[in-house]
């Protein structure tokens, strides 16, 4: 073992979604694994840089030029369907040629044709048409538009074929790929969504995709296990905001809508059709029935079935009263809610239209809003985010005139954004970062702007590092934070060694190679990794790729009689006498106390062994156990590794 290379960082390479909203494709890499975390487009971009550029990581990471995909990249998960987080899979797959493994949860696979399909739609009609579009800007195209290897948009075929290598996993579901552990757990969002666990040789990366702190009146809350990981890699697209509650956000939406078709007016609402819809939809639905309203409300024709089927299908990821309802009474069965047919443009008097897609940049949502948007009566909700580029992106930031299909738009209906869209706010990430407890934060998937006052708010509350890489800038994580490599007895610790009347601690190692550790008294490293700090700090510990060890300088010699020292010679005496310092280490601090008879269960085995009477040595297997890792943890805490006093 070569402790000069002992690599003890995260590599962190955002092709998207670095200080950006959409796009988001994040690399990943621990040790010699590389994993792709997303594989998404940006919607506002309309030449090939709406993809993630590939070819970064080969340089990055000096990776030949020929290599193949899948012997570069070793796993590729996707949180959600959403096309900023799987649009640019199949281009992975088909066009670059990626076989490796891909996981994803059942609805996410099931979605994935639709939305990429949906997308292929829009790209080649407008390709067809010539039509520029000025609501999506004109960037220089990266690649040589011509060049037939690298094509604007793939076929239906290519995602067919993505569609088949595509491999699912179930919530809370352990999956081994190659070494490398995955957990999904429910995050809310949309249907499907999912934060994934990854955990490879000891080290634990939490990324939560998009994600929704609370309940919704059609899915339910995120969650997650205290995993402590030595990452969270969170979104942050409502990182400043905390909303206000739920229930005045949505008094606001409906008392629009009711002053709207008071004055005779029509109330367009662009929704994602799988998105924020159906909860939307719900609400209004309850609000018809309570009004009685005659206005007539519409959804997109088409729609409402396509959604009812994924919804009937998945229903297992709904909340819970529509899992115990779906059966007698199908909550997106509507009364009210009436499939839409584009005659209905025109017509005069008030109604309210739920439209696709939810960033106006093509389809219904843009047709209706070309002739609705010259009356003053008038009024556009938009009830998501809306990436850099589209029309609603313009809308929202306050655009009075639009320029669509060469013809100019004055604005005159009312624009509202009310945020639905069903991302974590501020209290929710903190929340999140209280309860999983990581080691470093990342933050991606937000505009910079609220990035970094999110950022700093972490910092000041948790002690904790915070990263926040922009695109395109590679951020190496240590394992741990280097302060932690030393630390100070408290007071309260001596005390009690001094009580149990032992003379000294040396050290401990947990090594799970067997018998490696024994090479490691060979090397003058060691010795010089041990020497290092010893004198100014009472304990110093290192992380290797498979182990750790732990240094400990207690010298209460003076206070003991020789009677009590132990018999350096007699090993067994010796083990003995680690084993009860750890006892007494373990006892003392509450939250180690319930590993307490693991630890000693552990004793009973013959798993100890001793190094140059100095070390305390626990052999195990290849992985540490569960149960090892618990009893390390714990020794890491009653130390007070975690948290320096
Ligand atoms: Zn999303």
């Amino acid at each position: 073992m070569d402790l000069k290379n002992v690599k003890d960082c995260i590599e962190v390479y955002p092709l998207g979604a670095g200080q950006d909203v959409g796009r988001s494709c994040i690399l990943i890499k621990i040790y010699d694994k590389i994993i792709m975390l997303d594989c998404g487009l940006h919607m506002g971009v309309n030449d090939l840089t709406r993809y993630p550029d590939f070819e970064k990581i080969k340089q990055i990471w000096n990776i030949p030029e020929k290599r193949k995909w899948d012997q570069i990249i070793d796993l590729v998960l996707i949180s959600h369907f959403h096309l900023d987080h799987i649009g640019a899979l199949p281009y992975f797959t088909e066009i670059y040629n990626y076989d490796g493994p891909i996981y994803m949860t059942s609805p996410t696979k099931a979605l994935l044709p639709y939305m990429c399909e949906d997308f292929r739609k829009v790209i080649t009609e407008s390709q067809k048409k010539e039509f520029t579009d000025d609501s999506i800007p004109q960037t220089p195209a990266q690649k040589i538009i011509n060049d037939s290897r690298y094509p604007l948009i793939y076929t239906q075929e290519n995602i067919q074929k993505c569609f088949q290598k595509a491999k699912t996993i179930q919530l809370l579901e352990t999956i081994d790929v190659n070494g490398i552990k995955i957990k999904p757990y429910y995050a809310g969002h949309v249907l499907g969504a999912c934060m994934f666990m990854i955990e490879y040789r000891n080290v634990k990366v939490v990324y939560t995709g998009d994600f929704h702190s609370n309940a919704d009146r059609h899915l339910g809350a995120a969650w997650i296990e205290k995993v402590k990981p030595d990452l969270l890699i969170s979104e942050c697209t409502y990182g400043t905001i905390i909303r206000d509650s739920k229930r005045a956000r949505e008094k606001n939406f409906l008392k629009q809508i009711q002053e709207t078709i008071d004055q005779g007016g029509k109330v367009l609402i662009p929704v994602f059709a799988l998105g924020r819809a159906q909860e939307l939809c719900i609400l209004l639905e309850t609000y018809w029935q309570r009004t009685q309203s005659q206005v007539p409300v519409y959804f997109a024709a088409g729609m409402i079935e396509k959604a009812n089927f994924y919804y009937k299908l998945f229903v297992n990821w709904t909340n819970e009263k529509i899992k115990s309802s779906y059966l007698t009474d199908n909550m997106f069965d509507f009364k009210y809610i009436k499939p839409f047919s584009r005659s209905l443009i025109k017509t005069n008097g008030p109604m309210v239209l739920f439209a696709t897609p939810g960033m106006l940049h093509a389809g219904l949502s843009m047709q209706v809003f070309k002739e609705w948007c010259y009356d003053e009566k008038n009024t556009l909700i938009i009830p998501g985010y809306c990436v850099a580029g589209t029309l609603g992106n313009k809308l929202l930031s306050g655009c009075k005139q639009v320029i669509l299909d060469k013809k100019v738009y004055d604005v005159n209906m009312q624009v509202k954004n009310m945020s639905f869209s069903a991302h974590a706010d501020a209290k929710g990430i903190l929340g999140l970062i209280k309860h999983c407890e990581p080691k470093n934060v990342m933050l991606v998937h937000g505009d910079v702007t609220r990035m970094m006052p999110l950022a700093e708010t972490i910092r000041d509350q948790f002690e904790i590092q915070v990263f926040t890489p922009a695109n395109f800038e590679l951020n190496k994580i240590p394992l741990m934070n280097e302060d932690n490599h030393s630390i100070k007895i408290t007071e309260d610790m001596k005390r009690e060694i001094e009580e149990q009347k032992m003379n000294e601690i040396n050290g401990l190692i947990f090594y799970n190679q067997d018998k490696q550790y024994q090479i490691l008294r060979d090397l003058e490293e060691f010795q010089q990794l041990l020497n290092q700090l010893s004198d100014e700090y009472d304990a110093y510990w290192h992380r290797f790729e498979t182990g750790y060890i732990i240094k400990i300088n207690l010298s209460v010699k003076n206070k003991c009689s020789d009677s009590q020292k132990p018999d350096l010679i007699d090993k067994n005496k010796l083990i003995n006498h680690y084993k009860q310092i750890l006892e007494a280490i373990l006892k003392m601090h509450e939250k180690a106390k319930d590993t307490l008879s693991d630890y000693l269960e552990l004793c009973n085995t013959d798993n100890f062994d001793v190094l140059d009477n100095e070390f305390l040595v626990i052999k195990t297997s290849q992985q540490f156990t569960p149960q090892q890792q618990k009893i390390i943890d714990s020794i890491f805490n009653a130390l007070n590794i975690y948290n320096n006093k």
